[in-house]
């Protein structure tokens, strides 16, 4: 578990000095730690060094870890696909979900998250290379589908996120270009899209660079993925 401190420093160093690179203050960006297919005990060793802000992506396996882990205070944020039957215990159970990608889901979140909770903090993600694999709105339909979670009471719309196709730094610099300027194109137009939720372990210095808000880094902080 010495190894996860260490790793969090390590990329915590590397987030401070993108960020400076990048003529922004590191406090503003703020590091997801992806804990999908990693133990309680991995999560808890990350806590203990500081991290607060987690990310899972299967909820059942996400339930049980936030049962284990209820004596902590940790934020959780959700960043899976969603079916539309789990909408209910993903509104009760999270403070953030990054892949809202259609208006169904939305709604649902709205509906089942409980009055007692602060509004859910949530995200549209944007399928930028259009793969059938992945999540995400279509870029054309993402200001429809801002301006009706901004019109939902108990969902709080932060930004946008995307998982961008793989390719090398400069594709990738181009999809990271690519939604920060549809995000500066709504809030033009007078969504509050204002935050950017891009990068992962293999890319997050180049996301902060063009901008990122959120990065969601696992396998650089936790090690490899043990197979599902
Ligand atoms: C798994 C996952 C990550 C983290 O990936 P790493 O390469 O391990 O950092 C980030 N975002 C999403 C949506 C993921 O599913």
């Amino acid at each position: 578990m010495t190894q996860i401190t260490d790793q969090l420093d390590n990329i915590r160093r590397r987030i401070a000095r993108a960020a400076e690179a990048a003529g922004r203050a590191a406090d503003d960006i703020t590091l997801l730690a992806v804990s999908k297919q990693q133990p309680a005990d991995a999560i808890e060793a990350a806590w203990r060094a500081g991290q607060r802000h987690f990310a899972e992506n299967y909820l059942q396996e996400a339930l049980q870890k936030m049962r284990a882990l209820s004596h902590l205070d940790i934020q959780w944020h959700f960043i899976g696909r969603i079916q539309a039957n789990k909408t209910r215990p993903i509104a009760e159970h999270f403070q953030w979900v990054h892949t809202i990608d259609r208006e169904r889901i939305a709604v649902r979140l709205n509906e089942h998250r409980p009055d007692a909770a602060a509004r859910l903090k949530v995200f549209v993600q944007i399928n930028q290379g259009h793969e059938p694999q992945k999540g995400g709105a279509a870029e054309a339909d993402a200001e429809a589908l801002a301006r009706l979670i901004a019109a939902q009471p108990r969902l709080e719309l932060r930004g946008l996120m995307s998982i961008p196709p793989s390719g090398g730094e400069r594709e990738t610099r181009r999809y990271f270009e690519r939604l920060r300027a549809l995000r500066d194109d709504l809030i033009a137009r007078g969504v509050g899209a204002e935050s950017l939720s891009m990068g992962m372990s293999a890319d997050f210095e180049l996301a902060i660079a063009c901008g990122s808000d959120f990065v969601r880094v696992g396998s650089a902080i936790f090690g490899p993925r043990p197979p599902r």
